[in-house]
């Protein structure tokens, strides 16, 4: 048995070649590498790796996180520049037994050392769009989880009955500089026990640590509910506290997989689109609001409208 599952359409090729590579007897870690450089290689994507949307100073600032869910090691970058792909810099930095999670200048020396390949990952359609929003941007304007600007998350099992999980994101657009939202924090961004199962979380990442939610989520299916289960029961708690306390639920989606293969994804949008494969193949689904339930189903024409 293989199986893999990540977030958005912008994972779907990725995805499709991390797939391939699972299929061919490939690790895991090899197939969550490929689909998460994949989606940090296009700078069509404008909330991952190059091309990514920057912070308010005009920094691109990069976050990322991995963990191994045989060995529960993890590891980490938080606001680091320059980093061509993230995600390789998370993998080499779970192999760690200390420092595995470095922010900013650390993260950048370590990929230097670790002779990973640096990259200015400013687009000229990124600067652009910054430095028209610049123009009227106040400090304390809201920062909101948009469509199109997300985190690209992916969970893979292999043959050999590994479980990986990673995340990879520039963070929000104009994002104070040195923020960190909660994809390269363990529990909160992505969560692998190779017993129990894989999370992970797209969204306002400072909802998303509020809950613990990939941990949440991993726990749930620890206790026996099913990674779809887990993920709506997850959801459903933070979002009710949130309304108890008065604000509304936030835009999150989560997706988690199981040691068996079995996938699960939930959100609070009206529509989330993600992709999962099997031995089968692979699909582009959608998570919707069902009657309370989540509707999984293939993703339409008309839901992927607008999606990067
Ligand atoms: N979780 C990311 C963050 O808060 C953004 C996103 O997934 O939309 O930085």
């Amino acid at each position: 048995m293989y199986a893999i599952i990540g977030t958005w359409k912008m994972c779907y090729d990725g995805l499709t070649a991390g797939h391939a590579l699972l299929a061919a007897g490939g690790t895991a870690a090899d197939a969550v590498e490929k689909a998460i450089t994949m989606v940090e290689d296009n700078p069509a994507y404008s909330s991952v790796g190059y091309g990514g949307l920057p912070a308010r100073d005009g920094h691109v600032l990069l976050d990322a996180g991995w963990m191994d869910g045989e060995t529960l090691r993890y590891g980490g970058i938080m606001a680091a520049e320059n980093i061509r792909n993230p995600i390789r810099a998370a993998r080499l930095l779970c192999g760690r037994e200390t420092n595995c999670l470095l922010a900013g200048r650390g993260a950048e020396q370590f990929a230097v050392s670790a002779g990973l390949p640096l990259r200015d990952m400013r687009t000229e359609s990124a600067m652009a769009r910054w430095r028209e929003t610049a123009q009227t941007f106040r400090p304390g304007d809201p920062l909101t989880a948009y469509r199109g600007h997300d985190t690209v998350c992916v969970l893979a099992l292999d043959g050999a009955g590994r479980l990986i999980a990673g995340t990879s994101t520039s963070g929000l657009f104009m994002k104070e500089p040195g923020r960190v939202g909660d994809s390269p924090v363990v529990g909160s961004g992505f969560y692998c026990d190779g017993r129990y199962g894989a999370a992970a979380a797209t969204g306002l990442g400072e909802d998303v640590m509020r809950g613990c939610l990939s941990y949440e989520v991993v726990s749930l299916m620890r206790r026996g509910a099913t990674p779809q289960e887990a993920c709506e029961e997850a959801l459903r708690g933070l979002s009710s506290r949130k309304l108890a306390l008065g604000e509304d639920a936030g835009s999150i989606s989560l997706i988690a997989l199981s040691p068996a293969g079995a996938f699960g994804a939930a959100t609070t949008l009206d529509v989330f689109p993600f992709a999962a494969g099997s031995p089968e193949d692979v699909r582009l689904l959608a998570a919707r609001q069902g009657d309370g339930r989540m509707d999984i189903r293939p993703a339409t024409a008309e839901e992927l409208e607008g999606e990067p």
